[in-house]
């Protein structure tokens, strides 16, 4: 697969280089040069097919001429190794649950794919690795789970000390094997900012190989379009309009929905939910895309002022507001109606949500009174409620059950480093860091 940058179309490289780039050169995000649409057959035979087939195929149709398609098996079946049920709360409304790998939350769709995809394409470098992650919570769990255990690769966490949630520390903190977690006494744009000057320093680049997880990297986007396919192919009636709400922050889980698309799968709509961060609303209603400092809420992994997968949906839509407006309804709400969201899941349908997936719930409610119309809707839930229990327990009067993975992660003793948001300190520590692991 060819994928060019969207900061310039004649900018192209393969899909191997651009795993191991993340970034093009010139600042842009890849996306595939063209997206082959899926043979009929395949939408045909889908209702038979397992997650995992679908992924296969979907990945073959992307990835042949670049890996075989035993090489993608194992990729596939390494990765994405947990079930994705879609749950009817009604007629004609569904959710789809996102929540079920090792983190609890829909990030371990991309960060185990792209781990995968990272350690295949590496496998013949005889260097040993090092990934170095900053994290305001959930994606450095995921991207460390990722790569946990696999032989010649590293993985160090940055996390702002007293700044994530008790179970996101101890997500964090309690992997031995290959992750070292580093707690900094800063901010989360301290940890990226020591990322980023790690990355710019000549010296730490010769001694030690080098590369990042970020979120805007093609392998964690591919894998957030193969959910979309498998949903659909669990509806029973195929005849009304398909709809799908998205929780939505840095707009990843989207873009992967709207590639699925672009391959052939009937969507009707797209919505985009959102909290109090509203840049994507504010676009389709003005047209100007005007980035703000994010603002806290309570499901806070869209607490996102600057969504960073805006440049490619504006990239796949050839700049068009009107374009993007006609796939994506979006509208943001505050922490209350999110909270009244999860009471109302509760008691109209006996369902536990998250605060991300409640947002999901709002949005659709909105779309189907500004829309009336008979459609097969699908909430996307993001997170699993346990990981945000101290708000959901409030809310539904009720114990929220810990999956047995979390109860047990909760009981670890927790090993952290802590250092100060200082460069020299970072680097000192990354020099004492590789030559205990025998990197230099
Ligand atoms: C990251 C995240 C989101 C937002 O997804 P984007 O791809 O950034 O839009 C929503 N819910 C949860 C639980 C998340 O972790």
């Amino acid at each position: 697969m060819q994928l060019y940058s969207t900061n310039d179309r004649n900018n192209i490289v393969s899909f191997s280089e651009a795993v191991v780039k993340g970034i093009a050169d010139d600042g842009g995000l890849f996306l595939p040069v063209s997206i082959p649409t899926l043979p009929k057959s395949f939408f045909k035979e889908m209702e038979s097919l397992s997650f995992q087939d679908i992924a296969h195929i979907i990945s073959k149709e992307l990835l042949k001429d670049e890996i075989s398609d035993n090489d993608l098996n194992k990729i596939i079946s390494g990765s994405l190794d947990f079930p994705v049920p879609l749950v009817k709360l009604d007629q004609g409304l569904n959710i789809l649950e996102l929540f079920h790998g090792p983190t609890l939350a829909f990030k371990d769709f991309g960060a185990r794919f792209m781990a995968a995809m990272l350690s295949h394409i590496t496998r013949d470098s005889k260097e040993n690795t090092v990934i170095l992650v900053a994290t305001s919570g959930d994606t450095g769990s995921a991207v460390a789970n990722g790569f946990y255990g696999i032989e010649g690769i590293q993985v160090v966490l940055l996390y702002p000390s007293g700044k994530v949630s008790h179970i996101q520390e101890q997500q964090l903190t309690t992997l031995d094997k290959n992750v070292t977690a580093l707690e900094i006494k800063g901010t989360f744009d301290d940890c990226q900012r020591l990322v980023k000057q790690a990355f710019a320093d000549n010296e730490i680049k010769s001694a030690i190989k080098l590369s990042s997880a970020n979120s805007i990297n093609i392998a964690r986007l591919l894998p957030q379009s193969f959910y979309y396919h498998y949903a659909y192919a669990q509806l029973k009636d195929k005849s009304k309009p398909v709809i799908f709400s998205v929780p939505s922050g840095n707009l990843g889980n989207l873009t992967g929905g709207l590639l699925a698309k672009e391959m052939g799968l009937p969507v009707h709509k797209f919505i985009a939910a959102v909290n109090a961060n509203d840049i994507l609303p504010q676009y389709l209603h003005t047209g100007k895309f005007v980035p703000k400092p994010s603002v806290q809420t309570i499901s806070n992994a869209m607490d996102v002022g600057n969504p960073s997968n805006f440049a490619r949906i504006v990239s796949m839509y050839d700049n068009s507001r009107e374009r993007i407006d006609g796939v994506v309804f979006s509208r943001s709400y505050s922490n209350l109606q999110t909270e009244a969201s999860i009471k109302e899941l509760f008691t109209k349908y006996d369902y536990v949500a998250d605060p991300h997936g409640a947002v999901g719930y709002a949005a659709l409610k909105d779309y189907l009174s500004e829309f009336p119309g008979n459609y097969n809707s699908i909430i996307l839930e993001t997170a699993h409620p346990a990981k945000f229990s101290d708000i959901v327990e409030k809310i539904i009067g009720k114990e929220v059950n810990m999956p047995d993975r979390l109860a047990q992660c909760m009981k670890k003793d927790k090993r952290s480093i802590k250092i100060s948001s200082d460069f020299e300190d970072f680097k000192s520590f990354l020099a004492t860091f590789a030559a205990d692991k025998n990197i230099i």
